[in-house]
């Protein structure tokens, strides 16, 4: 069956209202559309827990930076119909940017600490678009679980912050990475790559790889180790902007020697050419997040 599209506020609300008996459980997939096999991993899970199953598809004009992608970001709302059908969504809920920001908005969220470093250092202002939207969502929709990607691992983390710092009663659930045969994550940004660089981009994951076994092997060496492995994609054509491994759940750096027992994040982003890729591995200690290939 086809789901219900609504785009006011208004008839969200109203529908959930109608929704509101004790036993209902609302999972919720909040996305930018042009929707893939990752969306659809999230969709699917949701589906599998609660009784009603919302998707939001909005492009979020505030967690965009002024040089960055918001005008060609990539929007396919009939294609994204069809996949919410598949998977059996109930309410796909697509506003305009100006049914959530009219004119005279001015009210933000801010997460002030795990938002800081990785891509917090290069996209000023990214989480706080982020913070914004996800609560205003959260507000409307009033899901008893939302689920994220751990491919957005820093985003997973800061909403989950926000979500016990502000006490809102949801569950965060964290889906892990779904990958192509070759590795590279999905991600909505892919179509922008060339042919050429589609071939390179791969070897993200696998520095990744090598990175989390060459730390098992001397985790004392971590700094050298992700430099080699920084320095070996510039090489290859990347350029990388923060390559780096951190403590969980407080982000801290790592420092003079790596804990293998503990819970950590190996999180990288670079630009190949004009499109800008993340990816990342966590440790399988962590009990907020599910594991990847056995963790570090
Ligand atoms: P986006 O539309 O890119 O903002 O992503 C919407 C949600 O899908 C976020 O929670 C992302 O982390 C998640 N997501 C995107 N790509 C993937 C992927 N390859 N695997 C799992 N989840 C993903």
């Amino acid at each position: 069956m086809k789901p219900k599209v609504i785009t006011s506020i208004q008839e969200i609300q109203k529908w959930r209202t109608s929704k509101e008996s004790k036993s209902t459980q609302v999972g919720f997939v909040p996305t930018m559309g042009a929707l893939h096999e990752g969306h659809a991993t999230l969709l699917r899970e949701a589906r599998k827990q609660c009784q009603e199953v919302v998707l939001s598809i909005f492009v979020n004009p505030t967690q965009f930076g002024p040089h960055e992608d918001f005008s060609k970001y990539p929007r396919t709302f009939e294609r994204d119909l069809e996949i919410a059908t598949q998977e059996g969504v109930d309410v796909v809920f697509a506003p305009t940017a100006s049914e959530l920001y009219p004119q005279g908005y001015t009210t933000y969220v801010d997460e002030n600490q795990l938002s800081q470093p990785l891509c917090g250092r290069f996209r000023p202002g990214h989480f706080r678009g982020v913070t914004t939207i996800v609560l205003k969502l959260f507000h409307l929709v009033q899901p008893n679980f939302a689920y994220f990607g751990l491919k957005d691992a820093q985003q997973f983390f800061v909403l989950s912050k926000m979500v016990r710092d502000l006490n809102l009663d949801l569950e965060m659930v964290g889906v892990p990475t779904v990958r192509e045969a070759d590795g590279l994550a999905l991600s909505s940004r892919n179509v922008y790559l060339s042919p050429e660089e589609r071939k390179i981009a791969p070897a993200l994951y696998r520095h990744l790889i090598q990175v989390q076994n060459q730390l098992r092997e001397a985790p004392e060496t971590h700094r050298q180790i992700l430099q080699n492995a920084s320095q070996s994609l510039t090489t290859l054509g990347f350029q990388i902007q923060y390559f780096e491994c951190l403590t969980l759940p407080e982000f801290n750096p790592v420092q003079s020697t790596l804990h293998l027992k503990s819970s950590f994040l190996l999180a990288i982003a670079a630009y190949l050419g004009k499109t800008r890729l993340i990816d990342n591995l966590i440790s399988n200690s962590h009990p907020k997040a599910s594991v990847e290939l056995g963790g570090c």
